[in-house]
């Protein structure tokens, strides 16, 4: 069952959009089918991440021999440029970028927030700058709506605030507050059938909030969930707690989406809490820089030790990259900047963790999954914490968004500093 078309003809047949095909005892895992209307997705699923349409360097073909089931394209990139009116006249985004599988687009909230083009920020929605030319937008629960259906993805997001992970618990309650009053207002603006609108549990860092976050929206009957505002700068093991105290409420027959979560060890202890959809840039961001997923940990491509080294970068990977190329050729490519090495890295990088993720849902239908997570966990080293969070502390100290008024005030305003 690796290819989605023929999924469809293997399905008993199902009234709803979601299909939970096996559980696992201990765990939350689960294989499923999601249907959408570009075709099934078999979850766990991972999606790779076409910012502005395109996932970086990749042609559709190349998505396709990788298997991509569906991608994820930002809301706020398109939206800023070409503008979602001038892909709705081409066609729609699947017309537009040449992909007739599902899409799913996020609200735009999210680069909004961490990004620093935020303005000011009340019940309303948000008004912000564009990173382009600097003109002011105003981005509102059914604006969100708006322009995500001009885009046509299979899959939409409500609107939701996210905060950094440091905010104290009087401002994660209000923003999740903020968050659940979209959430409704993006219900009530959603004008077409054809897409899955999908509400987003936020609360923090506090399992608390999350609980109370997940049975709030479930009880408002969304055809799936995103979880948001994790691994954002915390420590993996809040991240996990946060995401098994949405997990434990979310209703069993929608499905969960991890958002913007995606190292290996994220995707396997996420599917083991029973999330069924994830996204990141991290295999092609990491692939640009020379990083290589191996089934011990990452390699770095450009190291000397490579300069002779005539195997590919892992001998039974099935990826164009491996069955073709040693790591001395890539080397090779890395250090004389060429495009090509790029699109290698990513190709290799992309396969990785589909084909983890497609190897979780076989061992899930197969009633192995415990073994197969401890078998991949045992063997890959996982880049280290604190260098992850010295990481990730950096990409949050370009996060210029600041408070104000302080946390926990009633309109929550709050001002980028590059506006003082
Ligand atoms: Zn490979």
């Amino acid at each position: 069952m690796s290819h989605s078309e023929d999924v469809e003809a293997c399905l008993p047949a199902f009234a709803g959009s979601f299909y939970v095909a096996a559980t696992v005892a201990g765990s939350r895992a689960r294989a499923s089918v999601l249907r959408t209307a570009h075709g099934p997705i078999c979850c766990p699923v991972f999606m790779p991440v076409g910012t502005q349409a395109s996932v970086k360097s990749l042609a559709p073909d190349e998505l396709r021999a990788l298997d991509v089931q569906i991608v994820l394209a930002n809301t706020y990139h398109l939206s800023m440029r070409p503008g979602p009116e001038v892909v709705a006249r081409l066609g729609g985004l699947h017309r537009f970028m040449a992909w007739d599988r599902p899409i799913l687009t996020d609200s735009g909230g999210f680069q909004i927030f961490s990004l620093g083009h935020l303005s000011l920020l009340t019940d309303d929605g948000v008004l912000f700058r564009s990173h382009i030319d600097g003109s002011r937008h105003f981005l509102s629960p059914e604006r969100a709506m708006e322009i995500q259906e001009q885009l046509g993805a299979d899959i939409i997001m409500a609107l939701d605030e996210c905060i950094p992970h440091t905010a104290d618990r009087s401002y994660q309650k209000l923003a999740m507050e903020r968050t659940h009053a979209w959430a409704s207002r993006c219900q009530r603006a959603q004008r077409r059938s054809d897409q899955l609108l999908f509400g987003i549990v936020q609360g923090g860092m506090e399992q608390e909030l999350r609980h109370d976050s997940a049975l709030y929206l479930s009880e408002m009957d969304f055809p799936g969930y995103g979880i948001g505002g994790l691994s954002v700068g915390e420590t993996k093991a809040v991240t996990y707690e946060m995401i098994e105290a949405c997990t434990e409420v979310l209703p069993e027959v929608k499905p969960r989406y991890l958002m913007g979560v995606g190292s290996p060890e994220d995707l396997l202890e996420g599917i083991d809490r029973g999330i069924d959809m994830f996204d990141c840039v991290l295999p092609t961001r990491i692939a640009r820089n020379g990083a290589l997923f191996t089934r011990t940990g990452r390699l770095n491509i450009r190291n000397a030790a490579n300069t002779l080294a005539d195997e590919p970068i892992e001998p039974d990977c099935h990826c164009y990259t491996c069955t073709n190329f040693s790591r001395a050729y890539l080397r090779h490519l890395f250090k004389a900047d060429e495009l090509l090495g790029l699109r290698l890295a990513s190709i290799h990088n992309l396969h990785f963790l589909l084909d983890l993720v497609r190897g979780a849902r076989q061992a899930i239908l197969d009633g192995r999954f415990p073994a197969y997570k401890r078998d991949f966990l045992g063997a890959y080293r996982s880049t280290d914490q604190a260098v992850r969070i010295a990481q990730k502390e950096r990409w949050l100290a370009a996060v210029r968004v600041t408070s104000k008024q302080g946390s926990g005030s009633a309109h929550g305003k709050r001002v980028a500093s590059t506006q003082k």
